[in-house]
């Protein structure tokens, strides 16, 4: 399938970029262009323009600053961070990381594609002729949701392997604009809105990284059709500090089930009170429905999210407690 007719932008510094952004409504940002390109091929959406951004120098690099954090350019592509000693400290964020597709993808996707990676639908990624037989939804020009049936809002699924990661890991992100810069902690960047799915604004672009220094235990899971290429039926990022089964903050964290990664609050109260022994681990899974909201058939039935849900917590706070 060929592109749609669009004009491309290569801006050389940031200030260009961000200009170029302002200036062109509509305009698309293009990093690695591993799912933006499908999907214009696809004509999920014809831009006006893309604006290139991969190789800004303000977007690259990944250096430790003078507190511990480590900054990291949006621009980075996944297959340099994994290469990069600085990220042996955090092994949960490179299991994440290392979970995302195939090598070849890698070489090309960048760490701000991920975290701004568009929500996935199985009515919507797919070719125009395909979506044509079934009509329009909200995503694609009518009020209406093929997914769950009466929404006001889009349930398509955010699939990115490394938010969950980044948000237990306390992880922040730059916003640039012309209008200036600003922070969001990664677990408020996300909104339960499929269309509209991150607080982002077009014009700003995802800059920065910043990953605070931690000795919590980390741990990340995927569950997938097959390893090494598909995106995820459910993932999970778990973090405690203390030892064993006593642990006085925990941080669980989970993908790809819902339209935002879900950080299970509630649930880590009663097990900080509790500790992670058998008993308080199966009343946190047991716990787990509530915390998940409305969840739809998208490429694996509702009823197979919910006992993945509890399947995947249940793992990652025994793998915690063995760590
Ligand atoms: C075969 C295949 C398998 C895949 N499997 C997985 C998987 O297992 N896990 C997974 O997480 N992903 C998967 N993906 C999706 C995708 O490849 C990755 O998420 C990748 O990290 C996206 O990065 P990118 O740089 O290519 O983003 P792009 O495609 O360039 O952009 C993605 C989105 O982010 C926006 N964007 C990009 N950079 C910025 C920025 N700096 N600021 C603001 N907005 C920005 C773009 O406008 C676009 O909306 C897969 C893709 C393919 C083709
Ligand atoms: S979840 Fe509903 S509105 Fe969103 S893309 Fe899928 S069918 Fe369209």
């Amino acid at each position: 399938m060929l592109l749609p007719d669009h004009e491309f932008l290569k801006p050389a510094s940031l200030a260009e970029g961000l200009a170029l952004l302002a200036a062109g409504p509509g305009a698309r940002v293009l990093a690695g262009g591993t799912d933006v390109v499908f999907n214009m091929r696809g004509r999920l959406f014809t831009p006006p323009a893309v604006v290139s951004v991969r190789s800004l120098p303000e977007l690259q690099g990944l250096h430790e600053r003078p507190d511990g954090s480590l900054d990291i350019g949006a621009g980075c592509r996944l297959t340099d961070l994994l290469a990069d000693p600085l990220l042996a400290r955090h092994p949960a964020l490179r299991t994440a990381l290392r979970a995302v597709a195939s090598r070849h993808v890698r070489n090309l996707a960048t760490l701000g594609g991920n975290l701004c990676l568009d929500t996935r639908c199985w009515f919507t990624n797919q070719s125009e002729d395909w979506r044509a037989a079934r009509g329009p939804c909200l995503k694609t020009g009518i009020d209406a949701c093929h997914a769950l049936h009466g929404s006001p809002v889009c349930v398509a699924l955010n699939n990115a392997d490394t938010p969950p990661a980044l948000i237990a890991l306390g992880a922040t992100v730059t916003l640039a604009s012309v209008r200036g810069e600003r922070q969001v902690a990664l677990r408020d960047f996300y909104r339960d809105d499929g269309i509209d799915h991150t607080v982002r604004q077009p014009d700003e672009l995802l800059t920065r990284v910043i990953v605070p220094p931690t000795t919590d235990r980390v741990v990340f899971l995927k569950e997938t059709a097959r390893q090494g290429m598909d995106f995820a039926y459910g993932t999970i990022a778990a973090r405690a500090d203390g030892h064993g089964a006593r642990a006085g903050r925990i941080t669980l964290v989970l993908g790809s089930l819902t339209t935002a990664p879900v950080v299970l609050d509630a649930i880590t109260t009663r097990l900080v009170a509790d500790g992670l022994g058998d008993d308080a681990i199966d009343a946190a899974c047991a716990g787990l429905r509530a915390a998940l909201g409305p969840l739809t058939n998208l490429y694996s039935p509702a009823a197979y999210k919910r006992e993945l849900a509890r399947t995947l917590l249940r793992r990652a706070l025994l793998a915690l407690r063995e760590m």
